[in-house]
């Protein structure tokens, strides 16, 4: 007989909170031509592309939605280099000193659990934002790419041909 994993409702709800905090954290860094640089490599890509990197770990309850916990990553960073943690906190001490041991202390000294029911209303108010911001940045990505493109120019250049 297969065997289906069985998530505990309290699993499922963390695992839609994680998914919508993830599109948060990628979308909402997205520059004006619709791109997002790795926290730690500086690589930019379409924000479908990267991963939400974690300073702490996200065994750490307390921090695991935490904005300041939290970076757009690519995947060669977040899973290869094992988050490039030295790197994630030098970076995170630059935009303010000490920030990162303050993290540190905030993820080791909270609690290991969430009242489900805040849970899934922050996964709830996240999902409606994020659709919003989605489109504004596959908006912003395509109208930033589309002048380069092979087929947008190939028609660019027949109609100018057309036209002389
Ligand atoms: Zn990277």
């Amino acid at each position: 007989m297969p065997r289906r994993s069985k998530k505990s409702p309290y699993q499922k709800a963390v695992a839609e909170l994680d998914k919508q905090w993830s599109i948060y954290v990628r979308y909402s860094a997205a520059d004006r031509n619709g791109e997002t640089r790795c926290w730690t490599c500086g690589r930019a890509d379409h924000a479908r592309n990267l991963h939400c990197g974690h300073f702490a770990s996200r065994r750490y309850m307390a921090t695991r939605w935490s904005q300041e916990n939290t970076r757009p990553q690519c995947p060669k960073c977040n899973l290869y280099g094992q988050g490039e943690q030295y790197i994630f906190g030098t970076k995170l001490n630059h935009e303010r000193e000490g920030l990162a041991d303050d993290v540190m202390r905030r993820a080791r000294s909270g609690g290991t659990k969430h009242e489900i029911e805040l849970l899934r209303a922050r996964a709830g108010l996240l999902a409606v934002r994020n659709q919003r911001l989605v489109e504004a940045v596959d908006a912003r990505y395509v109208r930033a790419h589309t002048k380069d493109h092979p087929t947008v120019a190939a028609i660019k250049t027949h109609r100018a041909r057309k036209k002389g």
